[in-house]
C-alpha cells in the first residue's frame, strides 16, 4: 500500500455547525477530532505519507499536536484545498478523506483499497431508499448514488481532472475527465458531522477531556504624555497614555498572553507582531476578540481569568468594575468568572517611580463539552 498517500481535508470554516468550535476541533478524550481521524487512518492502513489540510493560522498549531504528519495550507475551496496538497504528494495512489467523515469504517476503507488499479477512482456510494425528486419531476431512486469519502485517484489524472474546472468531489473531476470511476458500497457509518444534530448520529466520537490548563500572562508598558489611556478596554482620564505600537492595553495584552498560554498558542507577538503595520494603533480590544475566536474556534472554552494590575498612577479603584464588565464581556464570562485587583508597588521600583503599568494575568480553559448538545 505504500504507493498511495493519504489527504485529509480539515480545513474547514464549520459554517454550518453553527457553534463557536469549529467541528474539526471538538475535543475527542483529549485530543482534536482531526488528529482522532489521521490516528485512525494511520493505524488501518499503511500509507506513504499522510497529508492533512488545515487553516492557514493554525498549521504550526496543528503541527505541535502531531509532528508525524505533513501539515498543508487549505485553500477557498475543497478543490483548491486538494489541489494545493497534491502539489506535494509523491505516490502513484491518493486517497481523501472529509475530516467530517470521522468515523471511520475499517471494512469500508479495505473495500476501497482493495479495488486499486481498476479504476482511475475508486469511489464509496450508498443508494437511498426515499422517494428522490428533481425539481417537481420524480426520478428512478434506483439510479440514485449518494458520493462519501475516502475516495481513491489515481494522482496523475485527478492533477489533469482539476485543470477542467471546480468540482466537489474527485470522482466527478475524474468523470468529467473520461476516466473510469468505480462505484464500491458505501457504509452508513461514513456519516458525515456537519450540524450539532450529527453529533447523535456518530456513535464513534469520545466523550471530551475534563482536563483544565491554566495560563499566565505578564506585560508592562511604560507612560507616554499626551496619548489617549486605555486599559483592560475602558478609557481612563488621565494626562497620558501608553508607550506601544498599538494602543499599548498592557492588561488586555497580559490577558491575551494568559490565553494563548493555557491554549498552548505561543504569545501575542507571536500571533500580532509589532514590525506588522496592521497592528499600528491597534484598539487591544479587537485583538482580544480575535484571540477568543482562535481558542474557541480551536475547542476550547474560557472558565475564568483573574488580572492584577500595578499602577501608582492613575488611581484604578473608580474603573475596576468598568473594566472587569468589558473583559468579562469580550470573554463571554459571567462577572464572577473575570477578577481585576488594582494595587500599586508602594512607591518601589518602575512602577513606584510613575514610570509605568505591569500587568498580571491568569485564565483557565477546558475542552469545550459538546455533549450539551447531545
Ligand atoms: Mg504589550
Amino acid at each position: 500500500m505504500r504507493e498511495t498517500s493519504l489527504i485529509l481535508l480539515a480545513a474547514g470554516s464549520s459554517s454550518r455547525f453553527g457553534l463557536p468550535v469549529r467541528k474539526q476541533w471538538l475535543d475527542q478524550g483529549g485530543r482534536p477530532l482531526w488528529l482522532r481521524v489521521a490516528e485512525s487512518f494511520a493505524k488501518a492502513a499503511e500509507f506513504a505519507e499522510i497529508l492533512v489540510v488545515g487553516g492557514a493560522n493554525e498549521l504550526e498549531y496543528m503541527r505541535l499536536h502531531a509532528p508525524q504528519f505533513h501539515y498543508i495550507t487549505g485553500g477557498a475551496s475543497r478543490q483548491e484545498s486538494l489541489s494545493n496538497a497534491l502539489k506535494e504528494v509523491r505516490s502513484e495512489y491518493l486517497l481523501v478523506s472529509d475530516i467530517a467523515r470521522c468515523c471511520l469504517d475499517r471494512e469500508l476503507l479495505e473495500r476501497v483499497l482493495s479495488h486499486r488499479g481498476e479504476a482511475a477512482c475508486v469511489v464509496p456510494a450508498i443508494r437511498t431508499v426515499d422517494t428522490v425528486y428533481y425539481g417537481e419531476e420524480p426520478v428512478d431512486r434506483e439510479a440514485i448514488r449518494l458520493i462519501q469519502t475516502p475516495q481513491l485517484s489515481r494522482v496523475e489524472a485527478l492533477k489533469r481532472a482539476f485543470e477542467l474546472g471546480e468540482f466537489t468531489d474527485e470522482s466527478s473531476a475524474i468523470h468529467a475527465l473520461g476516466e473510469s470511476v468505480l462505484f464500491v458500497e458505501g457504509s452508513a457509518k461514513a456519516h458525515k458531522l456537519t450540524t450539532p444534530a450529527d453529533l447523535k448520529r456518530l456513535e464513534c466520537l469520545e466523550p471530551p477531556s475534563s482536563e483544565t490548563f491554566t495560563g499566565y500572562g505578564l506585560d508592562t508598558h511604560a507612560f507616554e504624555e499626551g496619548k489617549r489611556m486605555v486599559l483592560g478596554g475602558v478609557k481612563i482620564d488621565a494626562p497620558m497614555g501608553f508607550r506601544a505600537h498599538s494602543d499599548g492595553d498592557v492588561a488586555i495584552h497580559a490577558l491575551i498572553d494568559a490565553l494563548l498560554g493555557a491554549a498552548g498558542m505561543g504569545d501575542i507577538g507571536e500571533h500580532f507582531p509589532d514590525r506588522d503595520p496592521r497592528w499600528k494603533g491597534a484598539d487591544s480590544a479587537k485583538l482580544l476578540e480575535t484571540v477568543v475566536a482562535r481558542i474557541l474556534g480551536c475547542g476550547f472554552e474560557i472558565l475564568h481569568a483573574d488580572l492584577s494590575i500595578l499602577a501608582e498612577t492613575p488611581r484604578l479603584s473608580p474603573y475596576k468594575a468598568a473594566i472587569r464588565r468589558r473583559l468579562a464581556g469580550l470573554l463571554g464570562l459571567p462577572l464572577r468568572r473575570l477578577n481585576v485587583k488594582a494595587t500599586t508597588s508602594e512607591k518601589m521600583g518602575f512602577v513606584g517611580r510613575k514610570e509605568g503599568v505591569t500587568v498580571h494575568a491568569v485564565a483557565t480553559l477546558r475542552p469545550y463539552d459538546w455533549r450539551k448538545h447531545l
